[in-house]
């Protein structure tokens, strides 16, 4: 059996133990206190020297005790804005819950560190383990990225992950190129006049407006977008008046835009402006236009991610690899993969039961904690091994 996968699962109680705790204590966006304590005291008990390089975002480094390149691990900290109800004796003791699987991320990466740290002597070159706060909002690998996470020493390839509810623990989903869409969140304020609902003409109707806009925002993907590729505009609030029969001075529209790749994503988004400002114009509107969030689609290098693969296949597991896995939640890994050649996979691990019903970011989702040993080994065994054959 291959040493990562013998180890993981020599280990498999005590990253169990680990994900249960750290489920308990869920905290949101870039302020994870009790997080962030109990990963740097793992650390510490582990032989390493973590370094907060950002408030509730930690660095620490295995190996280079032989010459060679340095590649990154990266795991999310952070939990959602919601309140748990999968009935679990883990179950969250705080107003949050880890229904997105960060707190199962955390663990598999304590789990790698672990391992890659009773071989440090042998591991030709660094390994950078990064625990990041805020991935759900989109703020945290920004935070470390310009913090500096990529330097010293200078990060020559990274490895993300994420779980996912796609199918039983042991299989594996991966997707050469993009894999992630891009996420552009958006406000559009329309300032019109507010008038008496039988005196329109003394007003300009900023519902009218709003209308118009989504019916063309919606067009742009019916009509410019090819039949070949992906992209999505959702508008999840559109907000204006109160009363029938009153013209309100503003209404309000707040959506997503999402698509795979740059090309595509600069056409819509310049489209987006061309269409809100015209239409703005041509009803006697003005606009106010922002930004909620900005991040790239995941980019998966493919001759990473072929090599990776390879690794993950020499550990002779009964894996099942999926490929094509493109999915449209993102991540914020996207920041690194944008500077850095990059892999990232996704451990399946749903409950292969009724308790397995839930999706993720529902209150009352579960994981399989299986996956943690098979997290852990995968990233060891590819960080391993890239750095032996990238010297
Ligand atoms: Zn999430
Ligand atoms: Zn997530």
């Amino acid at each position: 059996m291959n040493i990562f996968m013998k180890r993981a699962n020599e280990l498999k109680e005590e990253l169990v133990q680990t994900r249960r705790e750290l489920h308990s204590i869920p905290e949101i966006m870039t302020e994870l206190p009790l997080t962030t304590k109990y990963v740097k005291e793992k650390l510490v008990e582990i032989g390493l020297e973590p370094k907060e390089i950002i408030k509730s975002g930690l660095v620490a480094t295995i190996g280079g005790k032989k010459p060679g390149k340095t590649i990154l691990l990266r795991a999310d900290m952070d939990a959602l804005d919601m309140r748990e109800e999968s009935g679990l004796d883990f179950a969250s003791k705080t107003q949050y819950a880890h229904t997105c699987g960060h707190d199962l991320h955390t663990t598999i990466l304590l789990g790698a560190a672990k391992m890659l740290k009773e071989r440090e002597d042998e591991i030709e070159g660094t390994v950078k383990l990064m625990f990041q706060p805020g991935e759900e909002y989109f703020i945290g690998a920004k935070a470390m990225i310009d913090a500096g996470v990529l330097e010293n020493p200078k990060v020559d390839a990274a490895l993300g992950m994420h779980v996912m509810l796609n199918g039983p623990v042991g299989s594996i989903g991966y997707q050469h190129g993009y894999t992630l869409s891009s996420v552009d969140g958006f406000k559009i304020t329309i300032k019109g006049k507010g008038c008496h609902g039988a005196m329109p003409e003394k007003g300009i109707d900023p519902i009218n407006v709003g209308v118009h806009i989504y019916l063309a925002l919606q067009e742009l993907i019916s009509r410019e977008v090819s039949a070949f590729d992906n992209a999505i505009i959702t508008l999840g609030q559109f907000a204006a008046g109160t009363v029938a029969n009153i013209i309100p001075d503003t209404c309000v529209l707040q959506g997503t835009m999402r698509t795979y790749g740059k090309e595509l994503r600069e056409y819509l988004l310049n489209r987006m402006q061309e269409v809100i400002d015209l239409t703005c114009k041509t009803y006697r509107a003005s606009f106010e236009y922002e930004v909620l969030s900005d991040v790239p689609s995941l980019y998966t290098n493919p001759e990473l991610l072929d090599e990776m693969l390879g690794y993950i296949d020499e550990m002779g597991e009964d894996f099942t690899l999926i490929k094509d896995s493109r999915a449209t939640p993102t991540d914020d890994f996207a920041f690194i993969s944008e500077r850095i050649p990059s892999a990232h996979f996704q451990f399946n691990c749903k409950v292969q039961d009724e308790r397995g019903a839930f999706p993720q970011h529902h209150p009352k989702v579960v994981f399989d904690e299986n996956v943690l040993p098979i997290g852990a080994a995968v990233n060891a065994q590819c960080a391993f091994n890239w750095l032996k054959n990238n010297k």
